[in-house]
């Protein structure tokens, strides 16, 4: 595990600003904002959204990046917004997701009070390997 750094902090930001902003606290649509950083430096955010079959918010700042013509990915961080705020860990899903698409890649985490950083093939040891050419 790793510390923040000043970039990284700046990513958080990001994901926590993304939240406050569409929060939905009516219909719990939007309840978490994401943040993931490229490797060349660019920042890409999203929301969750929410239906019979929704999307969590790292899918959607994933496809904002990916629709943009990014494909190399450093590290991404969830945050929950309302009154339970925090820094969220990804699902299951989601971390078969980031092993796909950022399998050298990094999340924010917030263990035991603190944020740190933990690599995708730790969060997801013995991931499923989705073939590839
Ligand atoms: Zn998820």
């Amino acid at each position: 595990m790793e510390t923040l750094t000043k970039q990284d902090e700046e990513l958080l930001a990001l994901a926590k600003a993304v939240i406050y902003k569409n929060y939905d606290g009516v219909h719990y649509n939007h309840t978490v904002g994401a943040a993931v950083r490229c490797r060349n430096g660019n920042m890409y955010i999203g929301v969750n959204v929410y239906s019979l079959h929704g999307a969590c918010a790292e899918m959607i700042a994933l496809g904002n990046a990916i629709t943009a013509g990014e494909r190399d990915f450093e590290c991404i961080v969830a945050y929950r917004g309302g009154e339970d705020e925090g820094v969220l860990s990804p699902c299951g899903n989601c971390r078969q997701l980031l092993s796909t698409y950022m399998p050298k890649g990094e999340v924010i985490l917030e263990i035991n009070g603190e944020h740190k950083k933990i690599s995708v093939s730790e969060l997801l040891p013995y991931a499923y390997e989705v073939e590839s050419e």
